[in-house]
């Protein structure tokens, strides 16, 4: 089976064709960075015009590096949402049209969903598992029971992780996306150790997350310190938010290995998905956790952390090998949360 996957939820317009025998044969993505990085971040309009320009060029050559026609195809995934509109409506129009024109089966892929499944395309990895969705816009934990069905242990009450990540970096004078640049200035701090931030929840009965409090602690040392902050104290002051985040996450992922341990005493693993599952000081503290705890720890290879189409490709063929795809009337939706019973967050996508 052959499937051509297509993402444009967010600032990455991505093509890729993946076959059922877990082979990534082509995996394009165009980053919009530099359209964005003047504004200090997405602009939504922005990104559906730039996703319009580029989505046919970027499957012709994810299509021609697999060496496949639209007649070796079995079906076309896009991202359904959730995300900004502009760009899912893009995403799911082109698709529509290559499945109506060439008589394909098309799928709606939650793009969550191609996070959350991402795991089970790069690792033999079998449900149930427990998930850390850590990305721009969610930080939950869920247990995954199979396609299609997870149910949420806990979220967060206030920011996404990753958003977290890029509200720091631009305090601290760093930049946009956030995360690999935080990632990079903790790596060059002298005196990691220099600042003890808040662990917010830390300790706490549940599996919830909370970031703005700890964003705030930053902000309130870089006023003390002064512009303009010097290398020293930007590099340390990111490398205090990064081992505090790995720390509440860890603490959160403990909680929630002890629940699903008492929902599924034959096992499982623990796994990471999203943008911010590319941070190694996050994946190396996840990983003494599952240790300890004796669950296998699977994290997918850094490139399918973030946004790519190869993950979106991949849950069409989970969902399709199960009998399922969309009719060409699906709407796209730019809030999906994974979990049907889950609250509505207002003010944030998914
Ligand atoms: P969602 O998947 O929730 O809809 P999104 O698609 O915008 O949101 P992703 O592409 O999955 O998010 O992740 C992007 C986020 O990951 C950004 O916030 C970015 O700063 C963060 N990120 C990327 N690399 C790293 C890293 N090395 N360390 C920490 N954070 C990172
Ligand atoms: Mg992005
Ligand atoms: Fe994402």
């Amino acid at each position: 089976m052959i499937v051509l996957g297509i993402e444009t939820s967010c600032d990455e317009t991505a093509a890729a064709v993946v076959t059922d025998a877990r082979e990534i044969r082509a995996d394009v993505v165009l980053s919009q960075l530099d359209d964005h990085t003047p504004y200090g971040g997405v602009v939504p309009e922005i990104a559906a015009r730039a996703h319009l320009e580029h989505l046919d060029g970027l499957i012709r050559r994810a299509m021609a590096e697999a060496g496949v026609g639209f007649g070796d195809l079995d079906a076309i995934a896009a991202t359904g949402g959730p995300g900004l509109i502009g760009g899912v409506i893009v995403g799911v129009m082109t698709a529509k049209a290559i499945a109506a024109a060439r008589g394909l089966p098309f799928i709606a892929v939650n793009h969550l969903e191609g996070h959350a499944l991402t795991a089970r395309l790069t690792n033999d990895v079998a449900f149930p598992y427990l998930l850390l969705l850590a990305s721009g816009g969610h930080c939950q934990l869920l247990v995954v029971e199979g396609v299609g069905r997870y149910r949420r242990l806990g979220t967060t009450i206030d920011d996404a992780v990753g958003e977290a990540f890029d509200k720091t970096a631009k305090l601290l004078g760093l930049g946009y996306p956030g995360g690999p640049l935080v990632e990079q200035a903790a790596a060059r701090a002298t005196n990691p150790g220099r600042f003890a931030l808040p662990r917010p929840l830390v300790g706490r009965p549940g599996c919830d997350f909370s970031f703005s409090g700890l964003k705030t602690a930053v902000r309130r040392h870089v006023e003390e310190l002064g512009a303009p902050l010097s290398d020293a104290d930007r590099d340390d002051l990111a490398a205090a938010f990064q081992s505090t985040v790995a720390e509440v996450m860890a603490d959160r992922c403990a909680r929630a290995i002890a629940r699903f341990k008492a929902d599924h005493p034959q096992g499982g693993a623990l796994v990471v998905a999203g943008g911010v599952a590319a941070n190694k000081t996050l994946r190396a503290r996840l990983q003494i956790l599952a240790d300890r705890e004796g669950l296998p720890f699977v994290a997918p290879p850094l490139r399918l952390c973030t946004d790519n189409a190869a993950m979106i490709a991949w849950a069409g063929i989970e969902r399709f090998r199960l009998g399922e795809s969309d009719p060409l009337t699906f709407a796209p939706r730019p809030r999906w949360p994974l979990d049907p019973t889950a609250a509505p967050v207002i003010g944030r996508a998914g």
